[in-house]
Parts: structure tokens; sequence; C-alpha cells
């Protein structure tokens, strides 16, 4: 028998105009390329919303269509997401720090029909645009009057594109399963893969992204996402944010930089942001040499890698911000599990350092399972490591236009390519991605372990670990070390750092000092590059 009750889509259509009716005065602030503070409400920008939703239909763009954006966090993104998805097409948002064959790749897979990108990304699409045929309107995000000159076939600024349609339009009742956003994710191996994601998957996330044990987003919050609007759509800050009613403030093209940052959180007095490590590492720098605080901001979410132990503690002891470690994948849209606030008294120093640096507990909607080389079952002990798998309704089910190979097995469970540990109380932490992970002799060494011991050393501003081959236990640990500006440390000292810290035989065998390491275009180290740079390394025998 079935229910009863209303058969309404969760569309993102209906957390736009709930906001609008709820939340009308809500403010949103930004930094821009021609503008160091805009500053408008949930009404304007939804107003504006409708006018762009009307140039993209005078553009002739139809429903399913991809547009894309090369952007960074601000308002105009911000109305893209809204009218690009509620008007039935679908927003791909496009990493602009990828190289330019994989950008090239991207635009001509997704087949994009409409590329909206920041000034600053011109001089990256001009050479490209004789091999993105498909593309047929190119709208730069600026108004007239900073619209720069422009090879860009037929380019027209952003305000001059919406000015001179009508500020109404009927938005069209879609099937919550539609099409609304696209992300593509960087594997190591093959090109980068589409996670199309739909309206009902994208509100069901924001709903659980935004309970007290996750984001826990309220009326009262002013959220700072730092976090790119290309990487996973902003971990679904433009969305919870519109659901719950809180002011947004974005940084533009600013946010690697301490001093906006801090700037801005003081002057709108942001109390709760969201980004990967580095940036954290950046501000917190920032601070600690400008003795400047940042009283207001109270909560940060840090995920998209393994938080180091020693970000967290300096920004609760010094600055009286607590930091929230999270996981999830541009395939999971993005939150899997939420590493909730923690009561230090209660817990003692040892088990809150401990339980604080894990990637937290699984949000409801969200299955996790850690399984052997066999895909039978580990327990959950905090002891096991195993392949991480998850199951749920905002998790990718295949890729974009790789139909034919589902992204995952017979079971519904998708292989998320991480290596964890659960312990009995749900807390998830990532030990490895499962090609990073180093053997010796048989057993599991965590990489991820390593690396935020060794960044705990005083003189170590930024380390990384990869497996190198020995002849005797196939693998052993090599670390890498960038020391801080000034501060001096020993291969001995930091070998010795080590002792009691980790299990023995998980000490790395060497250290290498090197100036800087590569990252990938999220932020993270990119351990293929370091395994590439160090291929010629051999232990000493
Ligand atoms: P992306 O799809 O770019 O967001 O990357 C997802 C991957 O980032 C995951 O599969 C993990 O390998 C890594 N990751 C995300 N959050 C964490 C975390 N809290 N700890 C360790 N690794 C993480």
């Amino acid at each position: 028998m079935n229910g009863l009750m209303m058969d309404v889509p969760a569309t993102i259509t209906s957390l736009m105009q709930f906001a609008e009716n709820v939340h009308p005065n809500t403010e949103i602030v930004s930094v821009t390329a021609d503008n160091p503070r805009h500053r408008y409400t949930f009404a304007d920008a939804f107003r504006r919303t409708r006018k762009l939703a009307n140039a993209l239909q005078a553009l002739g763009v139809a429903r399913g269509e991809r547009v894309g954006t090369l952007a960074w966090n601000d308002y105009r993104h911000f109305e893209l997401y809204y009218a690009v998805s509620c008007a039935g097409m679908v927003c791909h948002t496009i990493n602009p720090r990828l190289f330019a064959e994989q950008i090239e790749y991207i635009v001509n897979h997704a087949e994009d029909r409409v590329l909206f990108l920041d000034p600053m990304f011109i001089p990256l699409l001009e050479p490209l645009q004789s091999k993105l045929p498909g593309v047929k309107h190119y709208v730069v995000l600026t108004d007239e009057q900073h619209m720069p000159a422009t090879e860009l076939p037929g380019a027209i600024s952003y305000e001059a594109l919406i000015e001179p349609h009508s500020d109404s339009y009927d938005w069209p009742a879609l099937e919550e399963t539609a099409a609304c956003a696209l992300c593509y994710t960087s594997g190591t191996t093959g090109h980068p893969k589409g996670v199309l994601y739909n309206h009902r998957s994208t509100v069901l996330h924001t709903y659980a992204s935004c309970l007290p044990d996750a984001l826990g987003i309220s009326r009262s919050d002013v959220i700072l996402p730092i976090v790119p609007m290309f990487h996973v759509n902003a971990w679904g800050v433009p969305y919870g944010a519109v659901m719950a009613g809180a002011k947004l403030v974005f940084p533009g093209p600013k946010m690697g930089d301490g001093e906006t940052l801090a700037a801005l959180i003081n002057e709108e007095r942001v109390n709760l942001s969201a980004g990967v490590p580095t940036v954290w590492l950046a501000l917190l720098n920032y601070l600690v040499e400008s003795g400047k605080r940042v009283d207001s901001l109270k909560r940060i979410v840090v995920g998209g890698a393994a938080c180091p132990l020693s970000i967290m503690e300096d920004f609760e002891e010094k600055f009286g911000v607590y930091t929230h470690a999270a996981w999830g994948m541009t395939e999971m849209s993005p939150v899997g599990t939420f590493n909730s606030r923690l009561d230090r008294q209660a817990l003692g120093e040892a088990e809150y350092a401990k339980l604080r640096v894990k990637a937290g507990r699984p949000i409801y909607g969200v299955e996790i399972k850690i399984v052997d080389d066999d895909n039978r079952p580990l327990p959950w002990d905090g002891v096991a490591f195993g392949a991480l798998k998850v199951r749920g309704p905002w998790i990718c089910s295949e890729y974009f236009k790789l139909e034919s190979s589902a992204a995952h097995d017979q079971d519904g469970w998708f292989d998320t390519g991480d290596v964890a540990t659960i312990d009995a109380d749900g807390n998830m932490q990532i030990t490895d991605r499962s090609k990073d992970v180093i053997k010796s002799g048989g057993e599991w060494i965590s990489s991820i372990d390593l690396e935020n011991t060794a960044v705990a050393h005083p003189a170590v501003a930024e380390a990384a670990v990869i497996g190198v081959y020995h002849p005797k236990w196939t693998e052993r640990p090599l670390l890498l070390v960038v020391k801080k500006a000034d501060a001096e440390v020993s291969r001995e000292e930091l070998l010795a750092w080590f002792d009691g810290k980790v299990a023995s035989w998980w000490v790395p065998n060497d250290v290498v000092f090197v100036d800087s390491l590569p990252h990938t275009a999220t932020g993270k180290l990119s351990k293929k590059d370091i395994r590439q740079q160090m291929a010629d390394y051999r232990f000493a025998e």
C-alpha cells in the first residue's frame, strides 16, 4: 500500500524558491576581480538568476545541455549555480588549475555549449578555443567597464548578457532525478571522469550536511567557503547556506591569501569556514606572523586531505577556533563522514588528540564498510585496515558518458580507492589511498600517519611519505621534508622524532630534504609526481 503524501519533487528550484520567500534579506558578500567588496541579498541574487535564465534561453541552450564555468567563488558563480540547474540545464564547474589539455578534454567530453569564465582565465582559453568546436558562446564574468579585449569569439560580459532580460521567468517543473551539475575528478590513470549530480541527490545531501553533527549550518551562521565552487560544489555550502538562510562570504580569487581571508573574516564576522589543509596553513602562518586575530571565527571544516594535528592544535590553542575533519569525494557530493565536536575534558588529552584527527563518523545516508582483498567485511575495531566502500543516494552510480562501466560492484557498493580503519563507534580514519599504501614485508604502513607525525615536528613545514623499493621488505617508507624558513633539523633528529609515536617498523628508512613538494589541481600532495621525482632513489644497502 502506498502512503498518501504529496508527490513534490526534491529540486534545487524548491530550495531557491524557499530561500527567496523565507530568507530574502540574507546577505551575500563577494570579492571579485572587478570589485573588492560586492554586497547584496538572496532576493537580489535570485532576481538576477531569473534574468540569467532568460539570457541562457535566448542563447539557445536546451534542457539537459551543459554550461561550463571557469570561475572563483563569487556571487556571479552563485547565480550560475541556480539559474543553470533550475532552468533544467547542467552546471559544469571546471577546475581552472588543471592542465590546458585536461580542460580541453573536459569541455569537449562534457559538450559544453557556453563557457562562463573569470577575466583572468581569458589567456588560458584563448589558445584553446579553436579546439573547442562545441562551445558557441563565451561570457566573461565582469561588467562592461571591466571587460578586457579578447580574441574569444563573440565574447560578451556577464552584465551585458543579462542586462536586457526580464527578471520574471517561469521555472520549469523538473523531475527530481534530472541532472543539475557536473564535476570531473582526476584519477591517477586515464582521463578525468565526470560525476553527474541530480536535483534529488543534491537536496538530500544538503539536508544531511546541514545536520548538527555535520556542518551544522544555521541561520545565525556567516560562512566563508574557501573550498572552490569548482571542487565538488564547494562541498555543498552554496546549497546548505541557502537552505538554512546563512550569510555567505565569497573570497573570489583571493582564496589562498591569508591577509584577505583574515580581513574578510573580521569585517563580515565569519564564524564558519571550509577548505583544504593548505589553505588553513596559509591563514595560520599569516596570523602568527602578523599578530592578527580572527575572533569571530569559531569553527573550520577541513577536508580533501588529512589535516595534521598541529594545525588543529594551533587553531584551537592560539585562536580559539575548533577544527572539524571531514571526508568525502567528488563521487559522493562530497560529504561522507564528519568529525563533530568532541568533549576534550571527558576524553582526556591523549584520546582527544587521537580521535580528532580521524575523518569522523558517517552522516545518515552514507553506508560505509571496509573489506579485505577478497571483499570480505573487516571488523570495526579501529585496527583492521581495508578498502573503504560506500553506498547511498548521493553517491555516483556511473560516470558521465561511461555508462557501460558501472562505478559500483554487483552489490551496489562504490569502491572509494581509500584504505581506512573504522572503530566501534563508527569513527573512520583514512590511512592511505589504496595506490599510496606502503607494503613492507606484506604488512601495510600508513603514509598519512607518518606525514602527520613528521609535520608535528616544529621545524617541518610540509612532509610526504612514499613507498620505495627495498630488496628485503619489497617496500619501505621514504620521508620527504620541506623545512620551515630559518629552521634547522637533521635527518637523524627527524628519524628519532618518530620513536614512540609510531610502531618501530613504520619509522622511515631515510629522509630527503626538498625546497617544495608538488601539489594537484585541488591543492593536495601529488604522490604521483613525488614518486616520479624520486624514481631513481635507492636506499643505501
Ligand atoms: P576529491 O574527489 O578531489 O574530493 O578527492 C577525494 C579524495 O580525497 C578521497 O578519496 C581521499 O583520498 C581524499 N580525502 C578527502 N578527505 C580526506 C580526509 N579527511 N582524510 C584523508 N583523505 C581525504
